[in-house]
């Protein structure tokens, strides 16, 4: 199974990273993230056995997550993969340690995969032409978010399902 954690966006603040993903799309062109899929990913996991994914979803159901703001004010492209994204324009240090706190976890989980750098971003396209985020509406958008999601991603050859498995207790 091919697992992830992220946070998931409160209705309005999809709305709105919606409305930026049409905006971007039609500058840059590109696979544009459909509203249910908009997401921030915390950790990716990869492919995870089904017993290690239930252990996971034990764990997940008794874990709290401070409580969070997370200010997103800036546009970004990853240029190989033609990523354009929605992000902070500086390191925010919950999110941060909130990333290191889930490795460590993970780690002791088993789960192989850490990366080196994190980057938190929202991608919008996928495969598209670069960013001139010149004209484009500049992000002004607060995100408050106070639980994690456990997410199964399924890929049918033509579209990527994202299903929660397990959320994180409300703090
Ligand atoms: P995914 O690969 O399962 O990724 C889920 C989340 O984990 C995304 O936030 C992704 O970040 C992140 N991630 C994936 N690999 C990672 C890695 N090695 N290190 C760190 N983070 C990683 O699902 P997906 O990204 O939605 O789509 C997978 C493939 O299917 C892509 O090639 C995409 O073009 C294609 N596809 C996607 C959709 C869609 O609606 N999402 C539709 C059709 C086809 P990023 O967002 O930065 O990638």
């Amino acid at each position: 199974m091919r697992l992830f954690l992220a946070l998931i966006p409160p209705p309005a603040l999809r709305e709105r990273l919606g409305e930026l993903a049409d905006a971007a799309h039609s500058r840059c062109g590109g696979r544009r993230t459909p509203d249910e899929n908009l997401h921030l990913t915390l950790a990716f996991l990869g492919k995870v056995s089904e017993e290690r994914a239930a252990a996971l979803v034990d764990w997940m159901h008794g874990l709290a997550v401070p409580p969070g703001k997370w200010q997103l004010d800036a546009w970004g492209h990853f240029r190989g993969p033609g990523i354009v994204w929605v992000g902070g324009s500086r390191p925010d240090p919950a999110l941060q340690r909130l990333h290191e706190t889930l490795w460590d976890r993970l780690e002791a989980h088993g789960i192989p995969g850490r990366p080196s750098r994190y980057v938190p971003h929202i991608t919008l396209l996928r495969r598209a032409g670069r960013l001139d985020a010149d004209g484009l509406p500049a992000p002004a958008l607060a995100w408050r978010y106070n639980r994690l999601e456990l997410i199964h991603s399924i890929n049918n050859g033509q579209d990527v399902r994202y299903t929660p498995l397990a959320r994180s207790q409300a703090t």
